[in-house]
């Protein structure tokens, strides 16, 4: 990238972490806004308010990872994942019994790794903080900006960069070169940067909610191997496909597995109204045969009575950038359904880009003594716009589709048909 510039990241999740750390290696000042307390902190909040989300990390993401040049953070991921070989799709036959089969994603066994994204959010955010050129803001929550002047202005809750303690907030200005956006869906620098630009943009919510229940891991002796805790075989992502549901489960590193079911919001209204919540372990025997086989009844019901019910939302968006001074990444630039598991896949995706396209513009003027660092990076934002714009869309699209395929598709007489082909 150019000589030695500010740059700032709005949003701390996994994708502004991953573009903190590509910012800080090549020698930038960086400063990160967050919205939120620190998630190293348990005062903290969780995003989405659970304890965390289990993710797909595929090749996409940990590539970004790899180019980071941090050891200790691909040493870190891949000691902290379960490679999942394939899909097992649970189903009862027209005679009652139970099966399930498993369907491998690769003919040479390559595999999908499930991490938990708080873990991978907080490895990234300890790594950063080992860097001397780096500075958090927690609770300061990003509330305006002029992207022609450069100067943002945000909400500081506590006066510090650390917990909030509830004082009223007020207000900071600050000066950048540039903003890297990556405050996720909601993202308040898309909003200012609709400003700026004749930004196209559609967002779209899906018919579908989702809540989080857990598979509790075996009890088995302490010194029992972590394979023997799990109930369900920990090497696959596990789906109760139903033509308007989907049951899912994601192994975690302590035996358990983490699982969500996506439904129509009007069932979630249905099962809302019995207070009692009595109608959901049968909601679940009838369209998730073997669930409750794994989760008592009395967790199905606490788990759907406590956890949020939350929707999903797919967003796009072109340009991400504007002039030299600012461009989103992540959920800010390309909110999509989970069905394809690569939000952030493609957000960390989005991150290995970007600094490619900065590098190489920086490359292609380096001689040029008359060049400044803006207009080359001006350069730079504007390409990356146009490779990047296509991708999400064709990514997010995608997603859209996989929803019909993991929920009906995976057990289509069509599905059969091709899978009895290619198995020969
Ligand atoms: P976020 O994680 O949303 O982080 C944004 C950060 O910005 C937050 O910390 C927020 O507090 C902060 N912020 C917001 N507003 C402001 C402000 N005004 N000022 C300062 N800070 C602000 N992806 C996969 O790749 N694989 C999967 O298997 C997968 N499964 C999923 C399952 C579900 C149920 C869901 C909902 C999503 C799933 N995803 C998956 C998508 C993935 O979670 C997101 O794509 C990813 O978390 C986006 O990361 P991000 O850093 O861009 O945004």
């Amino acid at each position: 990238m150019d000589s030695k510039q500010k740059v700032v990241v709005i949003g701390a999740g996994p994708v502004g972490s991953l573009a903190a750390l590509y910012a800080a290696s090549r020698g930038n000042d960086v400063e990160i806004y967050e919205l939120r307390g620190d998630l190293r902190d348990p005062s903290t909040t969780p995003l989405n308010f659970t304890k965390s989300i289990n993710l797909a990390l595929s090749e996409r993401g940990l590539n970004a990872m790899r180019n980071s040049g941090q050891t200790k953070l691909i040493d870190h991921v891949l000691g902290a994942t379960i490679p999942m070989r394939g899909r097992m799709i649970h189903g009862k036959r027209p005679n009652g019994e139970l099966y399930e089969e498993a369907q491998d994603y690769d003919i040479h066994g390559r595999a999908i790794l499930a991490i938990d994204r708080g873990g991978l959010n907080k490895r990234l955010l300890d790594i950063l903080e080992s860097l001397p050129n780096v500075t958090f803001f927690f609770n300061h929550k990003l509330a305006g900006a002029d992207f022609k002047r450069k100067k943002a202005w945000f909400e500081v809750r506590d006066g510090g960069a650390s917990k909030g303690n509830g004082q009223p907030a007020r207000e900071i200005e600050i000066d950048f070169d540039l903003m890297i956006g990556a405050d996720g869906a909601h993202s308040a620098v898309r909003y200012h940067l609709m400003k700026y630009t004749r930004m196209d943009y559609k967002q779209e919510y899906i018919d579908t909610l989702w809540c989080e229940f857990q598979i509790r891991p075996k009890d088995t002796p302490a010194d029992a191997t972590l394979d023997s805790k799990f109930v369900i075989s920990p090497n696959h992502l596990h789906i109760w496909p139903g033509k308007e549901f989907m049951f899912i489960a994601i192994p975690s590193d302590d035996g358990s597995f983490t699982c969500t079911l996506f439904a129509p919001a009007a069932f979630y209204a249905h099962l809302e109204s019995d207070s009692s919540g009595s109608i959901i372990p049968p909601f679940f025997d009838k369209y998730f045969p073997g669930v409750t086989d794994l989760i008592s009844p009395d967790d199905l019901i606490s788990s759907f009575q406590k956890n949020p019910h939350l929707p999903l939302i797919s967003i796009k968006c072109k340009p991400h950038h504007y002039s030299s001074s600012v461009v989103i990444v992540g959920d800010a630039a390309h909110a999509m359904v989970p069905f394809y598991g690569q939000g952030m896949n493609a957000g960390l995706e989005d991150v290995r880009i970007l600094f490619d396209i900065l590098d190489k513009h920086a490359r292609m003027d380096e001689l040029n003594t008359a060049t400044d660092p803006a207009s080359t990076r001006e350069r730079a934002l504007e390409e990356y716009s146009a490779v990047r714009v296509q991708d999400a869309h064709a990514i997010n699209d995608l997603a859209l589709q996989n929803y019909i395929e993991m929920r009906a598709s995976v057990l289509s007489p069509t599905y059969r048909f091709r899978k009895w082909l290619e198995e020969g």
